[in-house]
């Protein structure tokens, strides 16, 4: 598979619209085919022997690799500058491979204290079964990540911004933090993207997505990815996604290579329509504090001018009345979907103290910074006036 050399200078909206400059054409098709196949026919015995050595190039079999799960590596590698990458299922499958294939027995993790439900679970409960143990702490506080970092720390795993308090945790700080400790630094980019944030480029070893979020961008499809730099870490990653077995359908790379092609004009409406809605939620008497990267007030708005390249469609806010204030507000929303997952087209809504977080102790809760009356917004494509309109007839029902 050929890749368009001149695409290394084109911006990141053309890359994502030429899915990477990636050439995959078998007949002049514009669109890539999808290659519905488990198993792929070796000319000889001694080709079939050359491709299992790794000595020539060419398809074996579909769990270790397949033509159209293959564009959307490359795709999405291209635009988090990585070498490659490997598709997952799911982004649970990305990232439990890439945890199961860089920690051993007494291995120790830092991860960021308020993460994916998923990812904490398996941090907590599963990998901790096997002698890994985790500490989970406010990565966007550099002094608190230093000092959670040990001899045995191999892996810094962060998300920013985080899920849901849309905490921001410096990159280039924590690469550099986990380097001096012999740590590799992996991050979960699922909330910015590729379009706002390529965290490689800071530093990082590793970067993980959920592609059933902002870069599928539809809410139709699952799926993960795993990028980095190095071809030697690349390649430990797909030898243990290819065992793991948790690797994507060639159909499901289609329909997400599909949704890739519009990234750029997702991201740019969404994160518009965000801010518009961040600072009209600032101003609203039932609304009691808003956290969005791109308002002054953040606290770590700076960090996020700096390494972010827009300040993405994700709001949390606190609604006056608490449990019972969020709770309201979920019933009363009409055009604006209460729904979980993010960055789609339409806008999702959700109350992490009832749902998604529902089963983390309160005391934890609050400790994380995800209080009651907290509400998670992904903002979508939708006309800015008909948003703050539904927003507007909500939130004048809490509290009454
Ligand atoms: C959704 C999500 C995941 C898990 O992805 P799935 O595709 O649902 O497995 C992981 N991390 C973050 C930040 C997410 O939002």
């Amino acid at each position: 598979m050929e890749k368009d050399p001149s695409m290394e200078d084109r911006k990141k909206s053309t890359r994502a619209v030429h899915l990477g400059g990636v050439k995959s054409s078998v007949y002049g098709e514009v669109v890539p085919a999808v290659f519905q196949t488990s198993t792929f026919a070796f000319p000889s015995a001694e080709e079939g022997a050359a491709r299992f050595a790794g000595e020539r190039p060419g398809f074996i079999y579909t769990r270790l690799a397949n033509p159209t799960v293959r564009v959307l590596e490359e795709a999405v590698a291209s635009l988090e500058g990585g070498s490659g990458g490997v598709a997952a299922s799911t982004g649970m499958g990305a990232l439990t491979t890439t945890f199961l294939a860089l920690l051993e027995q007494g291995a120790h993790v830092v991860s960021t204290d308020s993460i994916y439900g998923a990812t904490h679970l398996f941090l907590e409960s599963d990998l901790s079964r096997f002698g890994v143990r985790t500490s989970f702490v406010d990565t966007s506080n550099p002094e608190i990540l230093r000092d959670a970092l040990g001899p045995e720390t191999r892996l810094v795993f962060i998300e920013t911004p985080t899920n849901p308090t849309m905490k921001i945790t410096d990159l280039e700080a924590a690469a550099r933090m986990a380097h001096e400790h012999g740590a590799l630094l992996v991050v979960d980019n699922t909330f910015a993207s590729p379009y706002l944030q390529r965290p490689l480029r800071w530093g990082a070893d590793i970067v993980v997505h959920s592609l059933t979020k902002f870069l599928n961008g539809h809410s139709d499809v699952l799926g993960g990815m795993v990028t980095a730099k190095d071809p030697q870490l690349l390649s430990r990653l797909r030898k243990a996604s290819s065992t793991y077995g948790s690797t994507m359908d060639p159909h499901q790379a289609w329909l997400i290579l599909r949704g890739l092609r519009t990234l750029a004009l997702r991201m740019e409406r969404a994160q518009e329509n965000a801010l518009r809605l961040a600072q009209y939620l600032a101003g609203h008497p039932k609304v009691t504090w808003v956290r969005y990267p791109g308002l002054p007030d953040h606290p770590q708005h700076a960090v996020a001018r700096k390494q972010m390249e827009g300040f993405g469609s994700m709001i949390c806010f606190g609604v006056k009345n608490g449990y019972e204030g969020g709770v309201t507000l979920m019933d009363r929303v009409r055009l604006i979907t209460l729904a979980v997952s993010l960055g789609s087209v339409e806008s999702l809504i959700e109350h992490p103290a009832s749902m998604t977080h529902a089963a983390v102790p309160w005391e934890e809760r609050q400790q994380a910074g995800i209080l009651d009356e907290l509400v998670r917004l992904s903002v979508g494509c939708e006309d800015f006036e008909d948003l703050r309109r539904d927003l507007d007839q909500a939130l004048s029902q809490v509290g009454k």
